[in-house]
């Protein structure tokens, strides 16, 4: 029979990178928690309409890539393509009337339909950081900032912050026309794609990856001369406090992501060592000032970003691998009276797992020799073997198997001797 194979772009993480998943979480939790935001969990799915009315109708994620389907009611639900629409229904339905100054961040799977490619799957993960209820340039300082002390506590550190603004009210608007001005006549010499976005979304021809509608750039009406005097007010104080915080960054006037809710200031966090190819942007976000609003909430200005963690631990690669903690291993050598001698291995295998010491045992038995390479896969340091003799004698043979020493210890100190082996200098190391 064929073997059944995952979702094509629906990875499996195996348990030696499950670690490195794991460090790279708490490092994530310690930086916001740090920062003063709290963690929201929300479902894998949401109806659709949340999607539909948040990210755009006219966006690739809601036009291509959603995974939707109706339940059993008949009803249309989404898995969610992101975090923030999620996140800003969950503050609608809990504290946004009571508490509307809130801090949250949030990590899990997304879904898109997208063409999986190395760092772009079907099933990702992002990890994503919100602030609600302050509308002032100090939290946009404050929530990059986040950003870059997390991406810099994983060990990347060849990242580019690159910051522009939307503007509000209208600028968009004005923006949006001026772009129709200047690419109508040139129509022809944009990609397919493009020609489409010109009647749809006309903001994604500026940050579009085709040749053909990059050589049309220079030219272009440029965002930042469309402010008005209090946008570029916020955004130049955004880019002073920055500076203040030592957070590094570049003005990059072609940024305008991809996402309809986004106002004022928007920014990126680029991998510039070239090591993720064209799938270097680590993650993004921005000022959504409109979003509580337009989904039924009183007026509430919000920020917020999310970062990629497929890229991330792309990215990290050789920075964030988790060593192996020191752990022991429990041997069983039996001539006769195997079970008995079996038995007693495993209950101390127990005593040192209660004691909160990591304790491997190969529980084929079998062959001494097999029994210590099993260890030696692990990275265990101590080896406790035992036998019938040991067993009668109420003892058991301590082996340091990085130093290649033993002695025989009594049975009732054995935990305390393996916590000192454990925390023993690494013989020849730092
Ligand atoms: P976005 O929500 O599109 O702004 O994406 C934010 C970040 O999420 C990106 O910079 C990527 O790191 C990550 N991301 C988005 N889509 C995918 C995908 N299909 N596969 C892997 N990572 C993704």
């Amino acid at each position: 029979m064929q073997t059944l194979q995952s979702v094509p772009g629906m990875n499996d993480v195996l348990p030696a990178d499950a670690a490195r998943w794991r460090a790279m979480e708490d490092a994530f939790r310690a930086t916001c928690e740090r920062y003063g935001f709290g963690e929201v969990r929300t479902p894998l799915c949401e109806f659709t309409e949340l999607f539909t009315r948040s990210v755009g109708e006219t966006t690739d994620v809601v036009e291509k890539e959603m995974y939707t389907f109706e339940d059993r009611g008949g009803r249309s639900l989404t898995l969610r393509p992101e975090g923030t629409a999620s996140a800003v229904r969950a503050y609608l339905n809990s504290v946004a009337g009571t508490e509307p100054l809130a801090r949250w961040y949030y990590m899990g799977a997304m879904f898109r339909g997208e063409r999986p490619a190395k760092g772009r799957y079907r099933e990702f993960h992002q990890v994503g950081a919100e602030a609600y209820g302050d509308g002032g340039p100090a939290v946009d300082a404050e929530i990059i900032d986040l950003g870059y002390a997390f991406i810099r506590a994983i060990g990347i550190e060849h990242t580019d912050v690159r910051i522009n603004s939307l503007g509000s009210g209208d600028t968009r608007l004005r923006y949006r026309q001026a772009l129709v001005d200047y690419f109508t006549p040139l129509k022809e010499k944009l990609s397919a794609d493009s020609q489409r976005r010109l009647l749809t979304n006309p903001l994604r021809i500026i940050d579009s990856k085709s040749e053909q509608d990059i050589a049309l750039r220079p030219g272009a009406p440029r965002l930042t001369d469309y402010l008005g005097d209090e946008d570029r007010n916020h955004f130049d104080a955004v880019q002073s406090m920055l500076a203040k915080l030592g957070t590094p960054f570049v003005v990059d006037p072609t940024i305008v992501r991809g996402l309809d809710y986004y106002t004022r200031t928007i920014f990126e966090f680029k991998e510039t060592s070239g090591m993720l190819g064209a799938q270097d942007t680590l993650g993004a976000g921005g000022r959504y000032d409109n979003l509580i609003e337009e989904l039924g909430g009183r007026p509430t200005p919000a920020v917020g970003w999310a970062l990629g963690c497929e890229r991330l631990l792309l990215a990290a690669s050789g920075h964030t691998v988790a060593a192996h903690p020191p752990s022991a291993m429990v041997i069983a050598i039996a001539k006769s009276d195997e079970l008995a001698v079996q038995g007693e291995a495993l209950a101390i295998a127990k005593a040192l797992r209660d004691a909160g010491i990591v304790t491997h045992i190969d529980t084929r038995f079998g062959k001494a020799d097999r029994q210590f390479r099993h260890g030696e896969k692990h990275g265990a340091r101590a080896g406790i073997v035992i036998g019938s003799a040991e067993i009668a004698a109420g003892t058991v043979n301590l082996k340091d198997l990085f130093a290649k020493t033993q002695r025989t210890i009594p049975r009732a100190s054995l935990v305390d001797e393996v916590r000192a082996l454990l925390s023993a200098p690494t013989p020849g190391g730092p």
